[in-house]
C-alpha cells in the first residue's frame, strides 16, 4: 500500500464518522421516512478543513434538500464539525447510458450562499425565512379559511391590528409551519426595514440554555425584543420548561405593549397546552387563535395539482383524484407522495402509472403506521385487552397474568417497532435485553403449540395497527 491510498483510508474512515454522527443528530429531528428518503441515500466523500463532501443522487435530491433541511443541516454540521463547518454537495447526474457519474463542476456550496434570496435592506441577523413558503403558494380551503384571513390582515398591517398574538393551532403537515413562514416573508418584502424573525421553540429553548452557559441572558432576551414580528412555531414544545417560558413572558409583554406583531403556532388550541405557565395561555388568548383543519377532497386535488405543476410533473387528473381520495388528512403526506412517485419516475424513467401510484400510497401508508407504533402505544393496547393496569409490566411483579402481558407486549415491539432490545428492556422497568430475548422465545413457543394464543396476537396486532392510522 503506498502511502496515497493509505491517507485514502485513514480520510475516508473520519470522513464516515462525522457524516455518521451529523445523521444521527438528523435522525431525531426528522421523521423515519424523511430520514429514509432524503438523508440516508446521501453518500459522504470527503472531509478536510471543516468541510464535509457529499454526494447527492440527482438535481431535484439537493433542491428539496435544501429547500426543506437547511437549518437542520446547517445546525447539525455545526454541531459536530464546529462554527466554521461548511457542507459541499457533489450532484450525481444520469446519463443516457444510465450510469452515474459525478457531474464534474456541480460542486456547491451549500448552506451559505443562498443567491436566490432578496437582499434589500442588510440586516445584522437572518430571519430564517424559507422563501418557498409564500401566500401565492398556499391553497386556500374550508379548514384554513379563517387563519388565511386574518394571515392576510397581518401581513398588510403587522402588529396593527386585534389579531397579536396570532395563534395558529392543528394537526401535524396542515400548513401552520408554511403559513406563519408566508406572513414573515409577506412582511419582509413589503416593509424591508421591519425585522422579522422565525424560530422554533426548540431552538428558542436551545439558544437560551447557551445563553445561560454563556452568560449572555440580557443581550438574548433583548435580541428578541428588538424585533418587529416575532415568529414562534411550535410553542407546545416549551411545556415543562420552565424557565424558557419565564422569559418568552417577559419577551412576549415588551413586544405586545410595544405594538410588535407576535405569531405562534402550536398543535393543539391555548387552553389546552396543559404544563404551559397559565398566564401564558391567558396572554395567547388576548388576540387570535385560528385553527386549521385537514383540507376536503376539492382542496386536495387543487393541492396536488398546484404541487404537480411546481415539480413540473404531468399527471392525469385520475390519478390525483386517487391520490387525494387515498390522504386525506395531512398536507406533507400529499406532498410526499408527488415526491416519491417523482423520485421513482425520474430515477428510473419509469412513467407515472396507477399501478406505481397505489404502490406508492400504501408505502406512504405503512410508513405513517410505523411512525405511530411506539412501545407505548403497544403496552396500551396489551394492557388494555388483558385488563391489566399499564405500572403494573413496568413493575417488578412476577404475577403469571402480568409476565405473560409483559412479555407479549415486549414481543410485539420486537416484532412491530425498530426499537432495540436493549430500548425495549428499558421500557419495561430497566430490564436487561436477555430478559427481552426470553419472553420473545417464550411467545413463540406459545405461538406454536396453542391457537388461542396465535389468535390473541392477531387481534392485538389488527387494534395496535388501527390505533396507528
Ligand atoms: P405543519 O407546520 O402544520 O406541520 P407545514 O406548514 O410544514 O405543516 O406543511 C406541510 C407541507 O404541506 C409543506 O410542504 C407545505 O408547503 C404544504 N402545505 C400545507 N398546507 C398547504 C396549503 N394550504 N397549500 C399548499 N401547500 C400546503
Ligand atoms: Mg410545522
Amino acid at each position: 500500500m503506498n502511502s496515497d491510498s493509505m491517507e485514502q483510508t485513514a480520510l475516508t474512515r473520519e470522513t464516515v464518522s462525522v457524516w455518521k454522527s451529523c445523521l444521527s443528530k438528523i435522525k431525531d429531528n426528522v421523521t423515519q421516512m424523511t430520514y429514509n428518503t432524503w438523508f440516508l441515500p446521501i453518500k459522504p466523500l470527503e472531509f478536510s478543513n471543516s468541510t464535509l463532501k457529499v454526494e447527492l443522487p440527482s438535481q431535484f435530491f439537493w433542491e428539496w434538500i435544501d429547500e426543506h433541511y437547511n437549518a437542520l443541516i446547517r445546525n447539525t454540521i455545526n454541531d459536530v464539525i464546529g462554527q466554521d463547518a461548511k457542507l459541499e454537495y457533489v450532484i450525481v447526474e444520469e446519463t443516457a447510458s444510465g450510469l452515474d457519474v459525478p457531474a464534474s463542476g456541480k460542486t456547491r456550496v451549500a448552506v451559505e450562499e443562498k443567491p436566490h434570496e432578496r437582499k434589500i435592506v442588510k440586516k445584522d441577523f437572518e430571519s430564517f425565512l424559507n422563501p418557498r413558503y409564500t401566500f401565492e403558494n398556499f391553497i386556500k380551503g374550508e379548514g384554513n379559511q379563517l387563519a388565511r384571513a386574518a394571515a392576510g390582515a397581518i401581513s398588510d398591517n403587522p402588529g396593527g391590528t386585534s389579531f397579536n398574538p396570532f395563534f395558529v393551532y392543528g394537526g401535524v403537515g396542515l400548513g401552520k409551519t408554511h403559513l406563519i413562514q408566508a406572513i414573515g416573508n409577506d412582511i419582509v418584502n413589503r416593509f424591508p426595514e421591519k425585522r422579522v424573525i422565525y424560530l422554533s421553540s426548540d431552538i428558542f429553548t436551545v439558544e437560551f440554555v447557551e445563553a445561560i452557559q454563556a452568560n449572555r441572558v440580557n443581550e438574548f432576551s433583548g435580541f428578541y425584543r428588538n424585533m418587529d414580528v416575532l415568529l414562534i412555531d411550535d410553542i407546545q414544545f416549551l411545556i415543562g420548561k420552565e424557565k424558557t417560558q419565564d422569559l418568552f413572558f417577559h419577551i412576549f409583554n415588551t413586544l405586545h405593549q410595544s405594538r410588535k406583531q407576535i405569531i405562534l403556532t402550536s398543535d393543539k388550541p391555548p387552553k389546552n397546552l396543559k404544563g404551559l405557565n397559565e398566564r401564558l395561555i391567558s396572554r395567547f388568548q388576548w388576540g387570535l387563535s385560528a385553527d386549521i383543519q385537514p383540507p376536503e377532497l376539492e382542496t386536495r386535488i387543487a393541492i396536488l395539482k398546484r404541487k404537480a405543476e411546481d415539480y413540473g410533473m404531468i399527471i392525469s387528473t385520475g390519478i390525483l383524484e386517487y391520490i387525494a381520495m387515498n390522504i386525506k388528512s395531512n398536507i406533507r403526506e400529499l406532498e410526499g407522495c408527488l415526491i416519491k412517485l417523482l423520485a421513482n419516475a425520474s430515477l428510473n424513467s419509469k412513467e407515472i402509472t396507477l399501478d406505481l401510484v397505489r404502490k406508492t400510497v400504501k408505502e406512504i401508508a405503512t410508513d405513517r403506521k410505523t411512525n405511530n407504533i411506539t412501545i407505548d402505544s403497544i403496552t396500551k393496547v396489551v394492557c388494555d385487552y388483558l385488563n391489566i393496569g399499564e405500572n403494573k409490566v413496568r413493575d417488578k411483579t412476577r404475577k403469571k397474568e402480568i409476565v405473560q402481558a409483559r412479555q407479549l407486549a415486549m414481543y410485539l415491539s420486537k416484532e412491530l417497532t425498530k426499537s432495540s432490545l436493549k430500548t425495549i428492556g428499558l421500557h419495561f422497568g430497566g430490564r436487561d435485553h436477555s430478559t427481552v430475548v426470553h419472553a420473545c422465545a417464550s411467545i413463540e413457543k406459545a405461538k406454536e403449540n396453542d391457537s388461542s394464543i396465535r389468535e390473541m396476537i392477531g387481534n392485538l396486532k389488527n387494534q395496535i395497527e388501527l390505533n396507528a392510522v
